[in-house]
């Protein structure tokens, strides 16, 4: 598999084009992607459907010390740091102590930098748990993706392993009752010769329907910025993505571009 792994579970500070000096924490393995979708445009690269297993993910204790360690080291040095984030080679929620893991980050960041913020990438994939939902929340950014308005277009883009339906993934956005922000990639490009483009109207119209119903404190949107696993992906133009801004603001919500 091409593209960007993290061998290490806790990764950087990076400088973030969303999230200023990020400190990333990779709850997956450092050699394979662990994803519900298989996105056209991952980082990662393409991935395979995960087993679920406990020893496909890092070890919870090794991971809170690794980032603890890490944190010690940051604040001796008076590092300015803006987020500790939930990111990596796949899904973070997926892992099975995800719950528990949240908690104890948050006791580690009131302890050594109680002013950062938070924050997970997630796909949405897995809000039909409670307990991931709980979770989530918990959080200062649960930054959940939502590409696509349509079924068809969800399945294009996220090439999803469950045959999720995305109105059932709008519903468990839903019960997050507005604590979250939605995340959305726009692009366009051809998949086995259908084509991709959650930028045309129909696909805005029900994106902003969903948003209309899940209520999010922001959204965020951006284009293809690195190489892709599917070849021939084009990146929106910012005068483009500008006028979905507009759109998602004249619907009411908070948006934010990062080109
Ligand atoms: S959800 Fe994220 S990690 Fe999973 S395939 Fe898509 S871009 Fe990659």
């Amino acid at each position: 598999m091409t593209g960007i792994l993290y061998d290490a579970s806790v990764f950087g500070p990076i400088k973030s084009r969303r999230l200023g000096n990020s400190l990333g924490v990779n709850l997956l393995p450092g050699n394979n992607k662990v994803c519900t979708f298989n996105c056209v445009y991952c980082e990662c690269g393409w991935g395979k459907k995960p087993l679920g297993t406990k020893g496909d993910f890092n070890d919870t204790t090794l991971v809170l010390q690794a980032l603890e360690k890490k944190l010690q080291d940051l604040k001796s040095e008076n590092f300015p740091l803006n987020s500790i984030t939930f990111a990596g080679n796949g899904e973070p929620t997926l892992h099975p102590d995800f719950p528990y893991i949240v908690n104890r980050v948050l006791e580690l960041r009131d302890k050594y930098f109680p002013q950062t913020n938070i924050t997970c990438l997630s796909n949405s994939s897995t809000l039909e748990n409670e307990k991931i939902r709980l979770a989530l929340i918990k959080l200062d950014n649960p930054w959940m993706k939502l590409d696509a308005g349509s079924q068809k277009m969800f399945s294009l883009i996220n090439q999803d392993f469950q045959n999720l339906k995305i109105e059932n993934i709008v519903e468990n956005l839903q019960k997050m009752n507005g604590q979250l922000s939605i995340q959305t990639l726009f692009l366009r490009g051809f998949y086995n010769g259908e084509k991709i483009d959650n930028t045309s109207e129909k696909e805005i119209n029900l994106w902003l329907k969903h948003l209309k119903k899940i209520n999010p404190k922001k959204v965020i949107i951006y284009p293809i910025d690195r190489a892709t696993p599917l070849s021939g992906l084009e990146k929106i133009e910012a005068e483009e993505l500008e006028t979905i801004v507009n759109q998602i603001r004249s619907a009411g919500f908070k948006a934010e571009m990062y080109y």
